[in-house]
């Protein structure tokens, strides 16, 4: 086990007393999964599948050979781990959905992240018979992808605020308004998103989640491209019927089940695997280097740089095994999480910044073209990494959830 015995504790009191205590190492049996599974991507190892410079989170393209991938990682029986044996499930440790998902990212492969997780976990806590056994087996055996459909033009940090329209029609809802920044929108079979069902009731109650055919009639959707080159999406919905056989849980009740699955996630949300890989490979160029006939790794400044980077990223590894410890203990790590997404994605932000400063000036070109140092990599990523410490929660709100969960520092007008 990763965390055996009372290994993590954080006594609370008079704010900043944050007292720690960890054994990370894992069981036998979690380090013959890890082997296993390093094993299986190291014989399945195709450039059709796996991005060789991964960044962070991405995970927006879409191929038949990624498709067929994912049938082979059910077939190997390690989608839905964790689930219930009642479907399809080997009632695993949460623990095992995190150390697949780690080496599928440090090998930029095709994550099974939201159809397991956030939407198959759901499902089998609120949904109604039918979602179950239509959505279950087919997320089991890998053959859906979803979109998550949360925020709006007025709904980013303060998802709650969402207001698209959904109205009593029949034994259903119409639906009207618009997403913004629905990722894999163009290619997911499924749509998973809020509506505002009761517009009386309070912003945290009057929302239902639904589950909408990507192809429904009346679905828009159009391109938003980041600066890092990846494709988001606008969604818009005309006049959209939905049946509440497609009703996720109760009515009114879907803000609590997106906090739920909030939760249920966060082993196997933001892996430290692509980071890792992207500092294995600054430092690799930088040990045998050279610039104007000089070693780079004979250069003071290149070698405080990189120690400082790969201690950082130590401290990031760290962060990420508290999630873990503390959601295999049965908590909620609301606190650990902000604290590991917001020194991850500003860690990627300066590791990139870090590379540009000592790649020179060749380190601006972009893959693709002639020259460029480390195929390009550290120009797009430096790029990319504005992205990561946006999605998924900003930095100015993970730190007001430091400040006010972790450390009793609320805020007050
Ligand atoms: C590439 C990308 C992919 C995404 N994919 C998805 C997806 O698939 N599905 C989905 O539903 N959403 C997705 N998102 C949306 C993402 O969750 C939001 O962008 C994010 O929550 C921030 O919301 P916002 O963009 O509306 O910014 P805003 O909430 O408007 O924030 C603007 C600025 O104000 C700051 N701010 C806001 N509130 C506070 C506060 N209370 N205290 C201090 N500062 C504050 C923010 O930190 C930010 O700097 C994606 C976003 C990006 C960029």
């Amino acid at each position: 086990m990763l965390a055996a015995g009372p290994v993590y504790t954080r006594e609370r009191g008079g704010g900043a007393n944050l007292a720690l205590a960890m054994n990370f190492d894992f069981s036998p049996e979690e380090g013959a999964f890890q082997a296993e599974v390093e094993a299986f991507l190291a014989q399945n190892q195709s450039p059709d599948v796996m991005d060789t410079n991964p960044e962070q989170l991405s995970q927006t393209v879409d191929t038949p050979a990624k498709r067929a991938f994912m049938a082979q990682l059910a077939e190997q029986g390690w989608l839905g781990m964790s689930w219930p044996k009642a479907y399809g499930g080997a009632e695993l440790p949460g623990i095992y959905d995190f150390l697949l998902t780690e080496s599928l990212a440090r090998w930029g492969a095709p994550q099974p992240g939201k159809g397991v997780g956030i939407v198959g976990k759901t499902i089998i806590r609120h949904g109604n018979e039918k979602l179950k056994s239509y959505f279950l087996p087919r997320i089991i055996r890998g053959e859906i992808e979803f979109a998550i459909g949360y925020s709006e033009p007025q709904a980013g940090s303060d998802a709650a605020n969402m207001q698209l329209k959904a109205e009593r029609d029949g034994a259903g809802w119409r639906i009207n308004g618009q997403k913004i920044w629905t990722t894999s929108a163009h290619f997911a079979d499924w749509y998973w998103f809020g509506a505002r069902t009761d517009p009386a009731a309070s912003k945290h109650r009057g929302i239902t989640l639904f589950l909408l055919e990507m192809n429904h009639p009346g679905l828009t959707i159009r391109p938003t491209w980041t600066i890092g080159d990846e494709r988001t999406n606008e969604v818009f919905f005309d006049d959209v019927w939905v049946s509440d056989d497609f009703v996720v849980g109760e009515a009114h009740h879907g803000w609590t089940y997106i906090c739920e699955a909030l939760d249920l996630e966060r082993f196997a949300m933001m892996p430290v695997g692509p980071l890792e890989k992207k500092v294995e490979a600054l430092c690799e160029y930088l040990a045998s280097g050279e610039r104007d006939g000089e070693s780079l790794k004979q250069t003071a400044h290149v070698r405080q740089t990189t120690a400082q980077l790969v201690t950082q990223l130590e401290v990031a590894r760290m962060l990420q095994r508290r999630v873990i410890s503390e959601a295999i203990k049965g908590g909620v790590p609301t606190v650990e999480s902000s604290m590991y997404k917001l020194f991850m994605t500003q860690l990627g932000q300066r590791v990139s910044n870090a590379a540009l400063d000592l790649l020179g000036p060749e380190g601006q070109l972009k893959p693709g073209q002639d020259g460029a140092p480390l195929a390009g990599r550290f120009e797009r990523s430096y790029r990319y990494t504005v992205v990561d410490t946006i999605g998924g929660g900003t930095s100015e709100i993970q730190k007001n959830i430091i400040a006010r969960r972790g450390l009793d520092l609320p805020f007050r007008n």
